[in-house]
């Protein structure tokens, strides 16, 4: 694979349709685990894919990762109703995070290799955990135990370029520093603080990036996590009783601590 353009294109038509994919799981994902057994069929695949409005089941054609949705300028081609701008948001997003990974991976690889593919899945399902966060705030364990699983083989087959002790070491201090901080929060306030599903993201985050790494992650999240909160309560964007979720943060800033090279962000703190 010569050319870097066709290998770019390549990776962003495999993100794009990926990404497509991805919509479905952050839209029916929290339905299929809010489902009471005994009832009708719903799972990724079953009902087929229909216009929320009118219920009219999708062609091929209508379903195009983005694609579709410049054809018919973002409206539904049955009943004209606006279609959400999450879907062709999520599919650029996962095609800018393949390409990157197929074009500059951290560990210094480059092409169609199980490594980078794995970097990519791992950044898909990061993405989708933090939509589904934003939307619902739940973490799936069915997305989070693979995205822990997956760093765990990256660093034993070593595509992450961590040694597997020290991806063990960030899974553990991970869970184990957000579920004593959730612990001492509770006691304090009399509030849940940090749920148990941002305990399974950070013991993702660290089996991907090692146990130091999730200092400068979780400042990083912390920050911004604030100033968006602030902002949101500011303008009265806050939905009643809840908070903002931490997930979208935590996944944020492992992809900007990814994109700057862990390395290198753990020099700026002076941590290595
Ligand atoms: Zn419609």
């Amino acid at each position: 694979m010569s050319s870097p353009w066709i290998l770019g294109l390549i990776w962003c038509v495999l993100g794009l349709v990926v990404g497509s994919f991805l919509n479905v799981v952050i839209h029916r994902l929290p339905r299929m685990l809010a489902m009471e057994d005994g009832a009708q069929p719903y799972n990724l695949a079953s009902p087929r894919s229909h216009c929320p409005h009118c219920q009219t089941p999708l062609a091929l054609r209508h379903n195009l990762p983005l694609l579709s949705f410049l054809v018919l300028r973002g409206r539904c081609a049955f009943c004209g109703s606006p279609i959400a701008w999450r879907y062709p948001l999520v599919e650029v997003s996962n095609a800018l995070i393949w390409v990157s990974c197929g074009l500059w991976m951290p560990a210094g690889q480059q092409g169609f290799d199980a490594g980078t593919l794995a970097w990519a899945c791992g950044g898909s399902l990061l993405l989708a955990l933090a939509c589904i966060d934003w939307e619902t705030t739940l973490l799936p364990d069915s997305l989070t135990q693979p995205l822990l699983w997956l760093g765990l083989l990256a660093a034993e087959m070593g595509w992450s370029g961590l040694s597997l002790s020290s991806a063990l070491w960030g899974a553990v201090v991970g869970y184990g520093s957000f579920a004593l901080i959730a612990w001492v929060f509770e006691r304090v306030t009399a509030q849940e603080g940090l749920g148990a599903g941002d305990f399974k993201l950070l013991a993702a985050l660290g089996a991907w990036l090692g146990p130091l790494a999730l200092i400068p992650l979780v400042f990083l999240a912390a920050c911004t996590g604030a100033v968006v909160g602030l902002v949101m309560r500011a303008r009265g964007q806050l939905r009643e009783g809840r908070y903002v979720p931490f997930g979208p943060f935590l996944a944020l800033a492992a992809l900007v601590l990814v994109a700057c090279g862990p390395a290198r962000v753990l020099q700026w703190a002076g941590l290595a």
